[in-house]
């Protein structure tokens, strides 16, 4: 198989996107893999890579981006919630610096992703990035929509999680960005991974 199966550009049409989605260690260990792979499937999106694997704290490490514009974000998706809660930052964490929160939950979420066994699949389809990220809903549980798999599953918040000094558990990873989906294929995955087939109902839905 050439090394290029991996590549967006060789895919039929600009719309059609590659995505990687990793059922992280809470979802393996509360039996939900197989509801979370359906959700996708039933959306019209293909899975063409899916394997289960445990992943060391320096594979996350590279996983995860580390710019710091990435970890002020994440420093400020616990302040929203801090904000919304009138959770004072500063007594709970020391700070109220988003750069210096989200350096903290980038340690915890490298813990949260080594407890476990995770799967991990390359899901394709029409915008599937975007369409992925809408089915799985809100990073934060406490805001995700009911009917995405966030809201559906979890439970959990930053007020909760980082009192405890972990990565909030929202049971699936989903690629944000083409730039982020294509260094998550590459990192994860080899071109002999990835399978290409035709399913049934395309003709009818394309
Ligand atoms: N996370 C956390 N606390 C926060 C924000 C994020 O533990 O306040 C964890 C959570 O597990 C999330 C991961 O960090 O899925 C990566 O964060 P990102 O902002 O990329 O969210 P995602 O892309 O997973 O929705
Ligand atoms: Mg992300």
């Amino acid at each position: 198989m050439p090394k290029s199966r991996t590549q967006l550009k060789k895919l039929p049409t600009p719309t059609q996107e590659r995505t990687v989605v990793i059922v992280k260690p809470d979802g393996v260990k509360r039996g939900l893999v197989g509801e979370i792979i359906r959700r996708f499937e039933q959306r019209g999106l293909k899975a063409v890579a899916l394997e289960m694997f445990s992943a060391t704290k320096d594979q996350i490490d590279g996983h995860y981006p580390k710019a710091e514009a990435w970890i002020t974000r994440l420093g400020t998706k616990t302040l929203d919630t801090y904000n919304q809660y009138k959770i004072d930052p500063k007594k709970e964490l020391g700070t109220a610096d988003p750069f210096a929160i989200g350096s903290k939950v980038r340690g915890w979420l490298l813990d949260y992703m080594t407890s476990g066994p995770m799967v991990k699949m390359i899901v394709e389809g029409i915008h599937a990035i975007d369409m992925v990220r809408k089915i799985c809903g809100h990073t934060l549980p406490n805001k995700a929509e009911m009917g995405t798999i966030r809201g559906d599953y979890s439970v959990d918040s930053p007020a909760a999680a980082n009192r405890d000094q972990r990565g909030i558990h929202n049971l699936v990873h989903a690629s944000e960005t083409p730039e982020e989906a294509n260094h998550e294929i590459e990192y994860w995955f080899s071109p002999e991974d990835v399978y290409e087939y035709k399913r049934a109902e395309e003709d009818i839905m394309f």
